[in-house]
């Protein structure tokens, strides 16, 4: 069976896409998985796993995947490069490899000369194939964190290091905190030495402890980088810089605060994506995902996503955005940044310093002839009132707001000069949600809660009914921390007539909760408690994240 066929089949591409893709094929030659791929019709793992699928091989996500030295050993680099394969693990005297091609001969001759037994077969993806041999062996061949150990204990038999070491110092702690999937990077000045920092999947770790005598030298390299005022030590400032790591941008984002021994600096790491997840994979149930695509295909109202500060809400409106018929619609957005590239879909950035805002994009996005609009975020009256006025208009809003739940979005717009007639007559669904920790699949294990340890872990509504729990022990799968990957907890609420009436005449919360309720909808903290029942998370993961 062809592949677009059979993607067809799988219900993943639809005909016209097809028919589109095809049509590029004819113009530019190229292989139309990859022609699908940049479209942003399929992603490049979803046609991987199918192909697996077809021959009985097992996929590898390889984003999730962490690569064991001893199995990059084993392997020259060009040799993985010029066969199209990548070491995955080496153990026992067997070679587990990725391939993308699953009648990948060579690879399999190839690893059955260099270990004297037959290699086993996973399948990858393409797209994450070169990225994952690129850096894997890139920090094989460049041990990071053993040259900042080097620079560090150099720094401390000098009275003051040079610029050149700083540089290079302050370089390789991004390039760590890259290579470690950290969103940020905190620069902690403390009395007698500078700490680092990451936060990585939602929780801070410290990595790092620097010489004082490279605090003052690290803030002013990083204010150059990010084009900020070096002689200023005693405001706070935030600038931008890009920063080039194995063919990739990243957009740093800097804030820089004093305190007592010095600025306190972070730098946000972003990374513009290009492939994006489908609904049905971050996490929401079955029923959760079928309300989000039925919302998300209606033709006006508003939408929103809420959470805080990476709760994955853009995640969850590129996976959704993702699913509307990109085709038949005129899709605008305005981002800031843009974190997802859809090219099906007309992306904008905000720019502050030329006065491109949310406001302005929103206005200027109606005479362009929307479908769909995407405002990244409502954070001021007028933003909020041009959302109304779109969705009223005929438009279908789509945007995120920072509360803890969904309800609380409702007086959090009136907040903003909402207009309580105009809010209840454009309002189609809120959906708040968080990202919880998966428990690490290698070393998940079950454990046992004592009596009144829930009653501590203020989850009172366990005490009694339950008694065991997962846990993860840590292993290097996921460097010792016990959990792998994340996934959703959320709760959507669908306004429906009376609960309209009920925002119109200025009613309680909690009665428009209870209508949600009876409604069917699940609150997160239930959603969540579910996930750890289930042994997804753990009692502590939520009590961490939702409290
Ligand atoms: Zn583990």
């Amino acid at each position: 069976m062809r592949l677009g066929d059979l993607l067809i089949q799988k219900g993943i591409l639809n005909e016209q896409q097809l028919r589109i893709a095809l049509q590029e094929q004819n113009i530019t030659g190229n292989l139309l998985g990859s022609i699908l791929v940049t479209l942003g019709f399929v992603a490049s793992r979803e046609i991987a796993a199918i192909l697996a699928q077809q021959s009985n091989l097992e996929f590898i996500d390889l984003t999730e995947y962490v690569i064991p030295e001893e199995a990059l050993r084993a392997v020259p680099r060009d040799v993985a490069e010029r066969a199209e394969f990548i070491p995955l693990q080496y153990e026992n005297g067997v070679m587990s490899i990725g391939v993308t091609n699953p009648t990948n001969i060579r690879a399999v001759d190839i690893v059955t000369q260099l270990t004297g037994m037959p290699a086993k077969i996973f399948m990858v993806d393409t797209e994450g194939f070169y990225q994952a041999l690129e850096r894997a062996y890139y920090f094989l061949e460049n041990p990071i964190p053993k040259k900042i150990e080097g620079i560090v204990n150099e720094a401390r038999n000098v009275v003051e290091p040079q610029g050149n070491t700083i540089a290079e110092l302050t370089d390789l702690l991004i390039m760590d905190g890259i290579r470690r999937h950290a969103t940020d990077i905190h620069f902690r000045p403390m009395e007698n030495s500078v700490h680092i920092f990451f936060r990585i999947d939602g929780v801070m770790s410290h990595i790092y402890c620097v010489p004082k005598n490279m605090q003052n030298g690290i803030i002013s390299r990083i204010k150059i980088m990010a084009q900020l005022n070096i002689a200023e030590t005693r405001l706070p400032q935030d600038g931008s810089f890009p920063f080039e790591f194995l063919s990739s941008i990243y957009d740093m984002r800097v804030s820089l605060v004093p305190t007592i021994f010095g600025e306190n600096v972070v730098i946000r790491i972003l990374h513009a994506s290009s492939s994006v997840l489908r609904l049905n994979t971050l996490g929401f149930d079955e029923h959760d995902t079928r309300i989000l695509r039925t919302q998300f295909a209606k033709p006006y109202g508003i939408i929103l996503i809420t959470g805080p500060t990476g709760s994955g809400k853009t995640t969850t409106l590129y996976s959704a955005l993702r699913e509307i018929d990109l085709l038949g619609k005129n899709v605008m957005t305005v981002e800031d940044p843009v974190e997802y590239r859809l090219s099906m879909v007309r992306q904008t950035q905000v720019n502050i310093k030329a006065g491109y805002d949310f406001a302005l994009a929103g206005r200027n996005f109606m005479r362009q002839d929307p479908d769909v609009i995407l405002l990244g975020e409502i954070r001021d009256e007028e933003t909020a009132a041009i959302s109304v006025r779109a969705a009223i208009t005929g438009h279908l809003v789509l945007s995120t707001l920072h509360t803890n739940d969904a309800i609380t979005a409702i007086p959090r717009l009136v907040d903003l000069g909402v207009d309580k007639f105009m809010l209840a007559s454009s309002i189609r669904a809120i959906v708040a949600q968080r990202l919880l920790r998966k428990l690490c699949p290698y070393c998940k294990t079950q454990c046992e809660y004592p009596p009144g340890a829930f009653r501590d872990m203020e989850l009172p509504e366990l005490e009694g009914i339950v008694m065991a729990g997962y846990r993860g022990r840590g292993c290097t799968a996921c460097n010792y921390s016990g959990y792998l990957g994340r996934t959703v907890a959320g709760e959507i609420l669908v306004v429906d007539d009376p609960m309209r009436e009920m925002i119109y005449q200025g009613g309680s919360l909690q009665m428009i909760r209870e209508r949600a309720i009876n409604n069917g909808m699940r609150l997160m903290r239930e959603d969540a408690l579910e996930k750890a029942a289930a042994g997804i998370t753990s009692y502590e993961e939520i009590v961490r994240v939702i409290g």
